[in-house]
């Protein structure tokens, strides 16, 4: 039997978790508050219980608040909790239809609060009092085989103890066993605006020290699992227009305030910081920071006026995964002062009016076999290095070893092949200009270390794991582009989904991860199996999904194009590719077309062709290599301009 109730047995029935049942016409309502933004009315009346038995001038005093919506009451002078008959069933059904058998705790071994117990809390800062009208009592219980003397926090609902939880003098906890766990104080919700909700019931008691009787406390500290609150969600909860969540200032602290904002719903809440900015009294204009760890430690280190603060200082809690236009008001007005930026171009002619580059965004290449997709993969991203100064970080598993790799790169930079010795002619190619320095070599090899990164090859190699090292590179290193290459080396996610779902998940995380982190991402694709005679000209091409050119920000895709009508001045040991844009998804950035580009083998560079028209006859292209001077002598940002469009003027024309 409990015998720790605050009331005797009443006329009024109860309902199973012990609130009575009052009838409708026996309240005597004084007036009502009805909110318009979440139309909550909180009606105001006398106490069914204690305003019979108060004084003449008290007994008109409207101490109940009672929320009309859930019918719920609460006497703010006698403690007395109850339901109004006509709410009973629409409150029954917000309780869980599964019965658990919980057992109630007996409450026939608490005492008043002893000696031990008034001295814990007056060191705290507590007057004995709060705490005694809070539910707190002594009692000596044994914690793993040792007898205390402890606190004792009764947890109640209604008309009964549902719980306790013994803590000693010395910080020993236990909690009743085989009893419900609730939210402590959880009836301080009943007929409130808002709540501040405590990661202890010593900061509760704080807060109630200094006046506040809306305060509850979470059962368990920072661990609580948040399920103990779904039974009181509807009927406690819901009517509170301000939730303030006032745990501890610690990374516990803060997790569980995350995890009650996304269970309340983070509009209505607050975010409670123990840390106030208090003038200097002696020095004007001087502030210094009172901080603590919790409610309590505020309360004991700086006085109730510091406590108050924290609370009316709370700040809005930020909604997670939203934003609103005025984050992005500067960086708008920004664009209708100046516009939009232009994209960043790589110096190759027709090439650059397709397509200029912009970060934070994913660019695809497809491109026939033997089309050199990583060659220009790689170009591409040393022209952005040097001409705009982003950084890369490559992830090149086929480029195996890496040395020849670097070594391909530094030919690229150097304009010719990165050897110490002339090398008239290898494998039929013609390097014209050979021999490198060894000054230049390190010269090359400098730039490199500082501006190329690469991700290793590993098993395991998930598309998390190649990221978060791409985004390791960027907090170090200031990377900020990165080369897949190929995309078929991307371990897909496991699961029971197609490898075209698969794919699609796997883009969806490279255009997520280019958003957030503001890199440029380049993925290399190879194209799935042509029929005979078929032409690749698009990124539905790509092998796998047509998710390649959903996600894409650009596309680009690349055919061999060497019998191409050549003029007779073209170089024929340059190769001819037909470059197709075949997406540019920010009108900004360029547009879709189609231009040509050549290659040359003896340095991996490309370069700008020339397309001359013929009046009635097949274009002719103008391939020409375009320099071979090292790039790191080229003035970084230079403008580059090619010559314009040749066309035959017409009195040329051979008729
Ligand atoms: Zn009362």
């Amino acid at each position: 039997m409990q015998d720790e109730n605050f009331k005797p047995i009443k006329e009024w029935q109860q309902t199973p978790t012990g609130y009575y049942i009052v009838p409708d016409d026996q309240l005597d309502i004084k007036h009502s508050k009805t909110d318009e933004n979440n139309n909550v009315t909180i009606a105001r009346c006398t106490c069914p219980d204690c305003s019979g038995n108060r004084r003449a001038e008290h007994k008109n005093e409207p101490c109940v608040r009672l929320d009309m919506s859930t019918g719920l009451g609460k006497c703010y002078n006698c403690g007395f909790k109850f339901i109004i008959s006509s709410k009973v069933t629409k409150y029954r059904r917000s309780q869980p239809v599964k019965k658990y058998n919980w057992k109630l705790p007996t409450t026939t071994h608490l005492t008043p609060l002893d000696a031990v117990a008034i001295d814990f809390l007056i060191k705290r800062g507590i007057q004995p009092q709060t705490a005694s009208k809070a539910g707190v009592r002594s009692a000596k219980y044994s914690i793993r085989g040792v007898e205390y003397y402890c606190l004792a926090f009764t947890y109640r609902e209604g008309d009964r103890v549902v719980n306790i939880q013994y803590r000693s003098t010395d910080k020993h906890f236990a909690m009743e066993s085989e009893c419900e766990i609730i939210p402590w104080n959880v009836d301080a919700c009943i007929g409130q605006e808002s709540i501040i909700i405590t990661e202890g019931m010593m900061d509760a008691l704080a807060l109630m020290e200094i006046g506040y009787d809306n305060v509850v406390s979470v059962p368990n500290g920072a661990d609580t699992d948040l399920h103990t609150f779904d039974r009181f969600r509807y009927s406690h909860f819901d009517s509170l227009k301000t939730i303030y969540l006032a745990g501890d200032m610690d990374e516990p602290g803060e997790q569980l305030r995350q995890k009650l904002a996304e269970y309340f719903g983070e509009a209505r809440c607050r975010i409670v910081e123990w840390r106030i900015e208090v003038p200097i009294s002696d020095e004007e204009g001087q502030t210094k920071e009172l901080v603590a760890k919790d409610a309590n430690e505020m309360l004991k280190s700086h006085g109730a006026d510091a406590v108050l603060q924290c609370i009316n200082h709370a700040r809005l809690c930020p909604i997670t995964g939203v934003e609103t236009v005025g984050q992005y008001y500067e960086k708008t007005l920004q664009i209708w002062e100046h516009g939009i930026e232009p994209g960043k171009k790589v110096g190759w002619g027709e090439f650059d009016d397709h397509i200029q580059f912009e970060l934070g965004r994913s660019v695809i290449i497809v491109g026939e076999p033997n089309t050199g997709k990583s060659t220009l993969a790689d170009d591409l991203i040393l022209n952005l290095a040097l001409l705009h100064g982003w950084k890369a970080a490559l992830y090149s598993p086929e480029m195996f070893p890496p040395e020849r790799h670097i070594s391909r790169l530094a030919t690229t930079i150097a304009g010719r092949k990165f050897r110490k010795e002339i090398v008239s002619t290898e494998r039929g190619v013609d390097y014209r200009r050979t021999s490198i320095p060894r000054s230049m070599a390190e010269r090359i090899l400098g730039w490199l270390c500082e501006n190329i990164f690469f991700v290793t090859e590993e098993k395991g190699r998930t598309i998390y794991k190649l990221l978060h090292r791409a985004e390791q590179l960027q907090r170090r290193y200031g990377v900020n582009m990165l080369l897949l290459d190929p995309f078929n080396y991307i371990q897909l996610p496991d699961g029971a989904k197609s490898d075209t779902m698969k794919i699609g998940d796997v883009l969806a995380e490279i255009e997520m991860f280019a958003h957030r982190t503001g890199m440029l991402v380049i993925v290399v694709v190879h194209p799935a199996k042509l029929k005979k005679d078929e032409q690749i000209e698009s990124l539905y091409n790509a092998s796998g999904s047509a998710e390649f050119r959903n996600r894409a920000d650009y596309g680009i895709v690349l055919v061999n194009d060497n019998n191409a009508h050549r003029t007779p001045e073209s170089d024929s040991s340059l190769h001819v590719l037909k470059v197709i844009i075949d997406k540019v998804r920010d009108d900004e950035m360029g547009y879709k077309g189609t231009c040509h580009l050549s290659f040359d083998a003896s340095n991996y560079r490309h370069g700008p062709v020339q397309t001359k028209h013929i009046h009635g006859e097949l274009n002719q292209f103008i391939v020409k290599p375009v320099n071979s001077q090292c790039w790191l002598d080229r003035t970084p940002q230079s403008e580059i301009d090619w010559p314009e469009e040749i066309t035959t003027p017409e009195d040329d024309l051979p008729f």
